[in-house]
């Protein structure tokens, strides 16, 4: 009989960390790889921020703190839903946890019996059909097309749910296509959800500060009649470049942001004190640095969409936020070039001409793979010719 348990066995390891992993190990053999699978920002965390850290470990704030976060920092969350999302919450309808990846493990531990099902639009994240599984929920995936964007219609919505439906996930602006829903398409979804009054949304916020085009970042909780039924979660990770201090957070009902709490006070309890102090700063401190980050993703967004449609046999969506566009292989899965699926695509192209993507079967959708732009306009501009010439030498 195994050691491991049978949770585990449902679950299997996240497919974009394994990527990033084999670019590693391929550049440590000597290879000239050039990674696009990372889902981080390249910049560096603020300066301001760092300070607040090494002030805080000079203050001795290196103690346990609250389980669910400092008064400061959730002060600050506070502040910032008003602020940016015109969302009131009390202290107590907030938690912060180890990234906001715990956030939403946290809560799926905390809410999912077995055989409750979690609506998640695909393509999606990659953590999430597995935190569902490993909780004892059923994803129940809803394939999203190119034509809407890869975003879920009302009508999509409409169909999935079932009697056992105890979430829906929404994720704006979406890992891994980059789009982003306008208010008009939430306002669409949350007419299906006012009429199935079961059932909760959680809303995943990561990368709403990553947005072009003046897109107007709309969050479902603003919609006053669903907020009670509504888990925002947020982080500091890809807004404010800070993926390796993991803080990430979320606002709700209080029932479950307490059952959240009781999860973590038994598995890691308070996420780095110093990491809390310093995102009490990336929060309350200047905020320019998220327009000028922006402008510099816009310019490489702009070079990697026009350089994806340049190539016979790629097309490529323009997405309004975060750093990932997710363009179909489609025209290059045929006899001619031998390759039959999306990650027979990604497989070659990183053996060939050493550039390494995610492919979008990853994602939960087929003959796509995602880039994430989150590096230098140089490596990209090397990247895009490579992928070029890849694409030309099939065909
Ligand atoms: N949600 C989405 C859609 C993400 O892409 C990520 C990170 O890749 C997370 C949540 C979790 O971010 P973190 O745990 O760094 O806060």
């Amino acid at each position: 009989m195994s050691i491991i348990s049978d949770s585990l066995k449902r679950i299997k390891p996240s497919p974009t960390i394994a990527v990033t992993q084999k670019a590693r190990e391929l550049r440590a053999a000597g290879k000239d790889v050039i990674g696009l699978g990372a889902g981080e920002p390249d910049f560096d965390t603020p300066d301001n921020i760092k300070d607040a850290a090494i002030q805080a470990i000079k203050n001795g704030d290196t103690k346990y703190t609250a389980v669910d976060g400092t008064p400061a920092l959730k002060k600050a969350i506070v502040e910032k839903f008003k602020r940016e999302n015109k969302l009131d919450f009390n202290i107590d309808q907030i938690t912060v946890g180890t990234g906001g990846k715990q956030v939403l493990y946290n809560a799926f531990m905390a809410t999912l019996n077995k055989g409750d099902e979690v609506i998640i639009p695909a393509p999606f994240w990659v953590s999430y059909p597995d935190m569902v599984l490993l909780a004892g929920g059923k994803p129940k995936i809803v394939k999203c097309d190119e034509k809407d964007s890869f975003k879920l219609t009302a009508k999509k919505l409409q169909k999935a749910i079932s009697k056992k439906t105890k979430w829906l996930i929404l994720n704006s602006p979406s890992n891994p296509t980059g789009a982003g829903y306008t208010k008009k398409e939430i306002e669409d979804l949350a007419k299906v959800l006012m009429k199935n009054k079961k059932i909760y949304i959680l809303s995943d916020d990561i990368y709403e500060h990553i947005k072009y085009d003046n897109f107007n970042f709309f969050t479902i909780a603003q919609i006053s009649k669903l907020k009670d039924r509504t888990l925002t979660m947020n982080g500091v990770s890809k807004s404010y470049a800070m993926t390796g201090w993991r803080i990430g957070y979320a606002a709700g009902p209080k029932d479950i942001i307490k059952a959240i709490g009781k999860i973590q006070s038994q598995s890691t309890s308070n996420p780095s004190s110093i990491s809390q102090a310093a995102a009490v700063e990336a929060l309350n401190g200047s905020q320019d640095f998220i327009q000028k980050r922006s402008q510099a993703f816009k310019e490489r967004r702009d070079f990697v969409v026009q350089s994806l449609n340049n190539i016979k046999g790629i097309s490529c969506l323009t997405p309004n936020g975060a750093f990932y566009v997710f363009p179909s292989c489609k025209g290059l899965l045929n006899k001619k070039t031998k390759l039959k699926t999306d990650t027979d695509f990604v497989k070659k192209l990183l053996e060939k001409e050493n550039v390494a993507v995610v492919q979008g079967s990853a994602f939960g959708l087929d003959g796509y793979f995602r880039i994430s732009y989150a590096t230098s306009m140089d490596n990209l501009k090397k990247a895009m010719d490579r992928i070029r010439s890849f694409c030309e030498s099939i065909s």
